[in-house]
């Protein structure tokens, strides 16, 4: 998987060079893959290993999907390497909490997108450290395009946002065959949706897989959730509250049904090739669901005292 990875962005970002040229170019691929691999935190949910799955989706999706053929070569390469570094220097801990401990991160990007922010900033960091730079054979107004499809494609992933664009994607789903991929605009919330289709694409997998990763955003969660009550002496929400691990199931239907269920049913709306994940979540949801029903069932007996 690395290596068709880097092969598919060696192609879209080098395919002019050969010879000893393209030995060094491919050099520069590994030493900045290396790096950003390096600038993820050993947190239990965002880190490397997500990094890595949410690009395999996006690699995935171009390869199965009709909707590589709705981009360009640049869209396409932004998306990719936008994939690998949307979680870069991730703390394990999110948005709300930075701004409830006015963090640095807070302080330095303020209260929008904080996180996202500074993914795409510490993306940025690492292009232009000496050796990294792998757009290096685009024109300047080609890198210019590619640096603002990165930046956009990074802060699409700020989930506050995506509830604020789906709706228009959801309207864009209902046109049919009459949307204008030529607006700029239809193609920015497009890019948008991929991203986050891609970045909470668990849902969609095996349930052994599902499971697992549910069970590291928990962990994360909860390591949060205990920061907030013995460090800032607040009350956590339920999903991050380890007193209340039971409910996940409960937690995962909510978080289906409110967020995945709605994203992935438009997808297949705009490209039935997307089906294999829509029933990937329905047979999660089914499994979660019988999950739900026995800790009902347990909270009941317990409360009658039998
Ligand atoms: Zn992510």
């Amino acid at each position: 998987m690395y290596t068709n990875v880097m092969y598919y962005i060696l192609n879209r970002c080098f395919q002019t060079i050969k010879g000893l040229f393209c030995h060094l170019i491919f050099q520069t691929l590994v030493r900045w893959m290396l790096t950003v691999r390096k600038n993820y935190r050993n947190v239990a949910y965002h880190n490397w290993r997500h990094a890595f799955n949410v690009c395999q989706v996006i690699y995935a999706t171009m390869k199965n999907c009709k909707t590589q053929r709705l981009l360009n070569d640049r869209e396409i390469l932004a998306l990719i390497v936008a994939c690998l570094c949307h979680d870069l220097d991730h703390r394990g801990t999110n948005n709300a909490f930075q701004h409830k401990t006015s963090s640095a991160l807070a302080q330095l990007y303020g209260t929008k997108a904080t996180l996202e922010n500074h993914h795409f900033n510490h993306a940025l960091m690492i292009l232009n450290s000496e050796g990294h730079n792998i757009f290096i054979n685009f024109s300047s107004e080609e890198y210019s395009e590619l640096i603002s499809l990165l930046k956009h494609a990074i802060l699409a992933t700020d989930l506050s946002l995506h509830l604020q664009i789906r709706q228009k994607f959801f309207a864009m789903t209902e046109q049919g065959d009459s949307i204008d991929w030529d607006d700029r605009d239809i193609k920015e919330i497009f890019r948008s949706i991929l991203m986050t289709t891609c970045d909470i694409a668990a849902i969609t997998k095996p349930w052994e897989v599902s499971r697992r990763v549910a069970d590291l955003v928990m962990t994360e969660f909860f390591d949060q959730g205990d920061k907030e009550r013995e460090e800032l002496k607040i009350q956590p929400q339920a999903h991050m509250d380890r007193e209340k691990q039971d409910e996940l199931p409960k937690l995962q239907l909510g978080w289906i049904d409110g967020i995945c269920l709605p994203l992935y049913k438009h997808l297949v709306l705009l490209d039935p090739s997307f089906k294999p994940m829509l029933d990937g979540i329905l047979e999660n949801r089914a499994l979660w669901e019988e999950l739900d029903i026995d800790r009902l069932t347990k909270q009941a007996s317990i409360d009658s005292g039998v």
